[in-house]
């Protein structure tokens, strides 16, 4: 049914032409004759230009009129609009060349919408195909699909692990050096809500990244330790950044983790070279010295007895005269072994000096301990030593101390031990001696 005031427009058909050749939609009218073939009756100026269709176009078959290609297409469309009784919506793609720009090529995406118009016996009498250009819409969807692949090129070219997560720390998306060095895929972490590679040791501090992460700040260059799917321990600097919404909303971050664990491995080498001998593997002085400060500290707090023992091989001058400096190696690398198999776990033994050793003893319930632990030790090294195909014996003399004066300093207690080691070397060697506090009050 026609509006009231729709009316004035049917008897203006200048003002209808007006309208419809100012539209930027491609309007075409076609009529359906008996026999089936078509033709234009309305086309307003944008479909006639895109054809070359002038007022002589209309009433001839629209196979006279139209490019071949574009007849077949077209015919099908409406043949296909007539069937189904309904409007159709299709869209295609012209490829336009330009002779007057050097005959530059243009792609024009096209959207129709065919609508078949019946009359009361129910027999289709005209079509109505609306022509939309969706150029510049498919251009910028193009553009923004060639911006999302060169973003994920990028983000998987990256060679540190990343991540980003949202507000409720949620893992959104990880690239592929994330999957490669961690193993988790972003929908496994996604489908999985607990973060699962980060250690549980680890998650304070993490709470506390996100806390700064959340106010804006970038924190960079944390050394974090996080968990693979196998289990692996990853050693990473971190580098945690804010993310914000259209609306400049926080909404969550982006984290990158650079692998130094080559870095941390060598790292703790040199650290294990600092603390350690290496000819024994045992603590060296400087490991000794740390780890009698913390020694003292918890014997003045439990109250229980601290005992240093300082061992020296008793004429190892003549076993290198003997059999050789690589000789007199082996049996420092024996006598390590054996001191450390007569005593226990808790107890200490470093090599603090070239045929020194000493032992942190703490935890003992009462001094004359110590008697029992000095002879087992002499009770192993008096075992056959077969070195170089010969036996030869080895012993040690022992000087020990006590810490039970807490206000005694770490160089007095090494000193005392020192003291009874000399006594000890003084009463013939392959004895002990216990440092006698009495003397020093
Ligand atoms: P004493 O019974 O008085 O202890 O006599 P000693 O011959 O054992 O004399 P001292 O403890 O003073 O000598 C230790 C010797 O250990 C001196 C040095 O040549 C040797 N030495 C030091 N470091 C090493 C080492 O790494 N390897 C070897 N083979 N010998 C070492
Ligand atoms: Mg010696």
């Amino acid at each position: 049914m026609v509006e009231k005031y729709s009316l004035e427009i049917l008897n203006r058909p200048d003002l209808f032409y007006q309208l419809i050749n100012n539209m930027t939609d491609l309007v075409f009218l076609t009529k359906v004759h008996r026999d089936k073939s078509l033709s234009y009756v309305i086309l307003n100026k944008p479909a006639k230009d895109l054809y070359g269709l002038t007022n002589e176009s209309f009433g001839k078959p629209i196979k006279e009129v139209l490019p071949t290609n574009t007849y077949h297409i077209v015919k099908s469309k409406y043949e296909e609009a007539m069937e189904k009784k309904k409007p159709i919506k299709y869209e295609d793609m012209v490829t336009v060349s330009h002779p007057s720009q050097n005959s530059i090529k243009e792609v024009i995406y096209w959207e129709s919408t065919i609508t078949p118009v019946f009359n009361q016996e129910g027999e289709c009498t005209h079509l109505l195909a609306i022509v939309r250009n969706l150029t510049e819409q498919r251009e910028k969807e193009i553009e923004i699909q060639r911006i999302k692949d060169r973003f994920e090129l990028v983000w998987n070219s990256v060679a540190d692990a990343t991540f980003t997560f949202d507000k409720d720390q949620n893992i959104v998306s990880v690239n592929k050096a994330f999957e490669k060095i961690l193993g988790w895929t972003a929908e496994e972490l996604r489908k999985d809500k607990s973060i699962r590679f980060i250690p549980e040791e680890e998650k304070e501090n993490l709470s506390k990244i996100i806390e700064r992460v959340k106010n804006g700040e970038t924190v960079k260059t944390h050394e974090v330790k996080r968990i693979t799917k196998n289990g692996e321990i990853i050693y990473f600097l971190g580098s945690f950044s804010p993310l914000y919404d259209k609306n400049g909303d926080w909404d969550g971050g982006v984290v990158t983790y650079k692998d130094i664990t080559e870095r941390k491995k060598y790292e703790d080498m040199l650290k294990e070279l600092a603390l350690h001998d290496p000819l024994t593997g045992l603590p060296n002085r400087t490991y000794f010295s740390q780890c009698l400060k913390i020694e003292m500290e918890k014997a003045k707090q439990s109250k229980l007895l601290l005992s240093v023992f300082v061992l020296d091989i008793d004429h190892f001058k003549e076993i290198n005269d003997t059999y050789g400096h690589d000789i007199g190696d082996e049996v420092l690398k024996e006598f390590a072994k054996r001191v450390k198999k007569a005593i226990r776990k808790n107890d200490f033994l470093a090599r603090i000096g070239g045929d020194e050793f000493v032992i942190l003893i703490p935890e003992l319930t009462e001094k004359a301990n110590v008697i029992e632990i000095a002879e087992r030790i002499q009770q192993y090294l008096h075992d056959n030593w077969i070195i170089a195909n010969e036996i030869i014996n080895i012993t040690s003399s022992i000087g020990i101390s006590f810490y039970n004066q807490f206000e005694l300093d770490e160089k007095t207690l090494f000193k005392n031990a020192d003291l009874a080691l000399y006594e000890a070397k003084k009463k013939g060697r392959n004895n002990y001696q216990i440092y006698n506090d009495q003397e020093t009050g």
